[in-house]
């Protein structure tokens, strides 16, 4: 299987040529096609299995098909991560492979000076990347509004609720879009995550490496 078959856009076809990816991994195989199709899936896979391709790609496709609403952009997808280095990490992979897209990709974490991060949500965001606790803190302080987001993205939600985010996670989801697109992943599919994913997602197809 090619990135072609996976029914990936120009655009990103040679941003993935100049990448050096040929061949998808075997999560991105499965999870492209379900997530360029709109569904809501539930994903278990270790980091360096390729998945910030597999929910970024088909993420970026849609996000950069549709016209973003007049007026300062507010961010369209929202990806929830345990740690201010995946933070990091997940925003550099979305710029890489957004790069032919005109996509503004911010982080926020904690550790960090508020104001930069006050400053770059004013500029207008398309994709935020973004800790819990630090994300309710600007939330709380109406510098981050979540009205517009599309597609919500659950990254090792299970370190997540390791490290006691759950009551943070879920006033963050209580304040997206009821009519958006859920994407979680985790290592496993432990009974905690099929209990999240019950609650927040609509009939998820799950996806396994
Ligand atoms: P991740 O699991 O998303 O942290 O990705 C692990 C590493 O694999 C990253 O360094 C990616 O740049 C790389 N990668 C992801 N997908 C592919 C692919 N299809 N071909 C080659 N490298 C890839």
């Amino acid at each position: 299987r090619t990135f072609e078959a996976l029914g990936l856009s120009s655009a990103l076809l040679r941003t993935l040529e100049t990448s050096g990816y040929t061949i998808p991994t075997p999560i991105q195989e499965q999870a492209i096609p379900l997530v360029l199709a709109g569904h809501d899936v539930l994903g278990a896979a270790q980091t360096g299995t390729g998945k910030t391709a597999a929910f970024g790609l088909p993420m970026l496709q849609r996000l950069s098909k549709e016209t973003p609403p007049k007026g300062p952009r507010k961010p369209r997808a929202l990806v929830l991560v345990p740690t201010r280095e995946l933070a990091v990490q997940v925003a550099d992979s979305l710029k890489e492979y957004g790069r032919h897209l005109r996509m503004n990709v911010t982080t926020i974490f904690g550790g960090a000076g508020m104001q930069p991060q006050i400053d770059n949500l004013r500029r207008g965001v398309d994709i935020l990347v973004a800790c819990p606790g630090r994300l309710l803190d600007h939330m709380d302080a109406g510098h981050a509004k979540l009205d517009a987001v599309e597609v919500l993205v659950l990254d090792e939600a299970d370190r997540m609720l390791d490290m006691g985010f759950l009551p943070q996670m879920k006033r963050i989801m209580g304040r997206v879009p009821k009519q958006r697109q859920t994407l979680l992943f985790s290592a496993t599919f432990e009974a905690r995550i099929k209990a999240l994913a019950l609650e927040y997602m609509q009939s998820p197809k799950q996806v396994e490496v």
